[in-house]
């Protein structure tokens, strides 16, 4: 076991990790066939939600975080992937995407491997 493996995953990582999972597998989408997308767009979220209280979308540019985080719009799961399964940062892919992998589900190991 590699020295990153060991580490303990925080608890927001493991919050937005496990959201993703079950939010893919309730939407019937799925992961990126490039986990490193799936590991850093779950670290981006776990940020946000640790500085701003919310898990703003990592993959924008905001003037001001903290009134997107209140107008919620891109709060995740955004508006536009709630309405129309649309996910810009490619957390959540339908099957018919290029991109997307055979699978919802990621490990602790694999975002460590990508993020640290
Ligand atoms: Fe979440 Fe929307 Fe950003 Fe995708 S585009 S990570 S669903 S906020």
């Amino acid at each position: 076991m590699s020295l990153n493996q060991s580490k303990q995953i925080p608890d927001s990582l493991e919050a937005m990790r496990k959201f993703a999972e079950v939010y893919a597998q309730r939407t019937g989408t799925y992961f990126c066939i490039d986990s490193s997308v799936t590991a850093v767009v779950i670290e981006g979220l776990a940020k946000h939600k640790d500085q701003y209280g919310s898990p703003l979308c990592p993959c924008r540019h905001y003037e001001n975080k903290m009134l997107e985080v209140q107008s919620a719009y891109w709060n995740c799961p955004c508006v536009p992937m709630r309405e129309r399964k649309e996910c810009h940062c490619m957390l959540f892919l339908k099957p018919d995407n290029e991109f997307a992998g055979l699978t919802n589900n990621i490990s602790n190991s694999e975002i460590f491997e990508h993020i640290l």
